[in-house]
């Protein structure tokens, strides 16, 4: 993908923060949009968005920011998205489409819908993309490449209105997926939730032993914990809204893990070495087909970007985990 035509005119961010400043760069470097406007709850972060020069204007409300924008999305933890779309909704210009990134679909959508007028497109998505690292300056241009975007719109949403919003997605270099928001928030419990939760339990587990010191812990993590926990330096707050809101199937899928560890716990006491390999040698066989299916395709052109990653790129094995 090369530079192209704008696909929209007026591009209005709300919240600028991993995502929302990742959108940012990668339609400037890409010259997606006419114009950004960007817009944060606080001071501080509208003051590092100008100084970032992450948007050609940046608003002192959402409701500023969408006016006249054809493209709007919300990039706000999920417990906030709601009370955006209260203030935005009476703001929005007919015909444009309404977005937001957060990683639980249905909560969201039953928060954010009502407030969203008829003659507006409300497509919620999720690219499944991300770092444990949070804010504005923590967003870079290539987030997206070769990650998936899942869109979940409701019935209805007009076709034109979710193929404009894919090539938006599909020119960061992702890859769109439509689905139901049910589906959706299943797929990622399995996938991301779940994991999440257990790496913080793990971190817990480890610390609270008092059998093992932490200097111990910290000196032989490179034996699994360092990977397996990398996760659990997650932004709180993102988290936290996460398992509010996607509360029901969190629980089904903890309850078949519960069950499985049963199994392995019964094996790991009984001595039971036949169950304990085969059960791994079956797992190793499902886990090494998902490392194949990683697929890799060229990177969009982002050599303008001013956007290297600030971080050292996550290594390709846990990219997996990555997704929330
Ligand atoms: P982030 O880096 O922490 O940025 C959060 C943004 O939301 C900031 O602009 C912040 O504004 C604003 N904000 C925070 N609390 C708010 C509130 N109560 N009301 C209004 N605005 C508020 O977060 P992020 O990682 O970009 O995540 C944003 C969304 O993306 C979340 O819904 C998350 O589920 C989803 N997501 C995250 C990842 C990931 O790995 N991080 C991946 C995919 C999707 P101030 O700085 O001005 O306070």
């Amino acid at each position: 993908v090369t530079k192209q035509t704008p696909m929209f005119n007026r591009l209005a961010l709300i919240g600028v923060g991993l995502i929302g400043g990742s959108i940012a760069r990668a339609a400037r470097a890409l010259s997606l949009v006419e114009t950004i406007v960007a817009t944060s709850r606080s001071e501080p972060t509208r003051q590092r968005i100008a100084e970032l020069g992450l948007a050609d204007e940046v608003a002192d409300s959402a409701a500023d920011a969408v006016a006249d924008a054809d493209l709007v999305i919300v990039s706000v933890p999920i417990g906030a998205c709601g009370p955006v779309a209260r203030e935005i909704g009476p703001h929005l210009k007919l015909g444009a489409i309404v977005s937001d990134v957060g990683s639980v679909k249905g909560d969201v959508i039953a928060a954010m819908g009502p407030h969203i007028p008829p003659g507006v497109h409300f497509i919620p998505g999720h690219p499944v993309a991300g770092t444990e690292h949070s804010g504005p300056d923590a967003g870079f241009a290539e987030l997206f490449v070769n990650r998936w975007c899942i869109l979940t719109p409701p019935p209805n949403v007009d076709r034109r209105a979710i193929e404009r919003l894919s090539h938006f997605w599909e020119a960061f270099g992702a890859n769109v997926e439509i689905m139901s928001a049910e589906h959706h928030d299943l797929v990622l419990a399995v996938t991301s939730h779940v994991p999440h939760l257990i790496a913080y339990t793990i971190v817990g587990t480890a610390f609270d032993l008092r059998l093992v010191t932490e200097s111990e812990i910290l000196k032989y993590s490179a034996s699994g914990f360092r990977d397996f926990t990398r996760i659990a330096a997650s932004d709180p707050t993102m988290w936290r809204d996460i398992f509010l809101h996607n509360k029901d199937a969190v629980l089904e899928v903890l309850g078949r893990f519960n069950e499985d560890l049963a199994t392995l716990t019964r094996a790991v006491r009984r001595g039971d070495g036949e169950t304990l390999f085969n059960l791994f040698a079956e797992r190793r066989a499902i886990r090494r087909g998902m490392v194949q299916l990683d697929s890799g395709k060229p990177a969009p052109d982002f050599q303008s970007a001013e956007s290297k990653p600030p971080h050292d790129p996550i290594p390709r094995p846990y990219a997996a985990f990555d997704d929330d």
